[in-house]
């Protein structure tokens, strides 16, 4: 499919659920998000219906993500129908605390990749950007997924100047001996953040900078893993891993974007930052047989055609939806 702009698409994010056994300062509020209702939440037999059709429109990569998907039961079998579809690529995006225990399943079902956020290595700093979560559970996460052959195992950053930009040569240093992917992400002010005002973007200049302070070696350009998407990558002499950036507000990537967004009540969303939504729900649960399928393939092409083509200024006050719910 291609947009409006002669951007082929072939990328779908899918959220398979708004609920998060974590609360990390950048995208929820300490109570949580209002929750959807468990009947308002797409079944997984409507996702895969959902899929089939993306698939025959042309989108070749896929990819899992919430909330956190994996406090979603049965996700492994969600995994195994995905993968059974023949994309080229089905990755997962997870806070990794729950992976221990499912990165072996996840594998044999199919995942081929599994994108781990992880802002902090202390285990006090840790808790307290989570506001829940034990950086002990994430770290098992991360080595359980290069275990069980997931490939490869990224870890996202979200650099925010008083919180972690500290540890940004310790994350760097991961790269040196695990085959680690560590990729530095600016924060986006998106999504109800009350309170939290003081969270900044920190640009990948003064990431970099940082790094260069604290560490000897110096950062040379290379090759970008598999499925780099807007990430510059970089390298540590006789590293393992590599470093990356993806800086969306100060280096929009708009002009490449290939991608389209399911979120877990079943709405298409052209762009992140933009609040257009296009219902899929109401096709997958009013219409029948070849009805629904054109009707699923008008809304992907509604979509595709409402992609905009930069971004809008991000806006808190317009931003109705937490990245929770739309899926990062
Ligand atoms: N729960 C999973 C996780 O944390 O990886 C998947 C969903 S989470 C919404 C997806 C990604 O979005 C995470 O890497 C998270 O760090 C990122 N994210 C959430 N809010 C963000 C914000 N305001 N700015 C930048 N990145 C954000
Ligand atoms: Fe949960 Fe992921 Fe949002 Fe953190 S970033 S609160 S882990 S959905």
């Amino acid at each position: 499919m291609k947009d409006g702009f002669g951007r082929e698409i072939n990328y779908l994010r899918v959220s398979v659920t708004d609920r998060c056994n974590l609360r990390c300062v950048y995208c929820m509020p300490p109570e949580g998000v209002s929750l959807l209702d468990h009947d308002d939440i797409l079944r997984y037999e409507e996702i895969l219906a959902v899929l089939a059709v993306a698939k025959k429109l042309g989108i070749s990569h896929v990819r899992i993500t919430g909330g956190e998907p994996l406090v979603r039961k049965g996700l492994v079998e969600l995994v195994r129908g995905i993968a059974k579809m023949g994309f080229q690529d089905v990755s997962m995006t997870t806070n990794g605390t729950l992976l221990a225990d499912h990165a072996e399943l996840l594998k044999q079902a199919g995942l081929k990749r599994v994108n781990v956020s992880l802002d902090s290595l202390r285990p006090d700093r840790f808790s307290s950007i989570t506001r829940t979560g034990r950086v002990e559970d994430a770290l098992a996460g991360i080595q359980a997924a290069i275990r069980s052959g997931l490939r490869p195992v990224k870890v996202n950053v979200v650099v925010m100047a008083g919180w972690n930009l500290d540890e940004v040569a310790d994350m760097a240093r991961l790269t040196l001996n695990l085959p680690l992917h560590v990729r530095f992400i600016e924060y986006m002010p998106i999504g109800p953040s009350e309170g939290m005002e003081e969270l900044s973007a920190v640009p990948p200049g003064a990431v970099m900078a940082e790094i260069s302070r604290k560490l000897s070696e110096k950062l040379e350009l290379c090759a970008a893993p598999p499925g780099a998407g807007p990430a510059e990558t970089w390298k540590l002499p006789g590293a393992k891993g590599t470093i990356g950036f993806i800086s969306a507000l100060s280096k929009p990537f708009c002009h490449s974007c290939n991608r389209l967004r399911l979120t877990a009540d079943g709405k298409l969303r052209p762009c992140l930052a933009s609040d257009i939504e296009v219902d899929l729900r109401e096709v997958l649960r009013n219409s029948k047989g070849d009805s629904k399928v054109r009707k699923i393939e008008e809304a992907f092409r509604r979509a595709v055609l409402s992609k905009p083509r930069v971004r809008q200024l991000w806006n808190r006050e317009s931003q109705a939806r937490p990245m929770c719910q739309i899926g990062g």
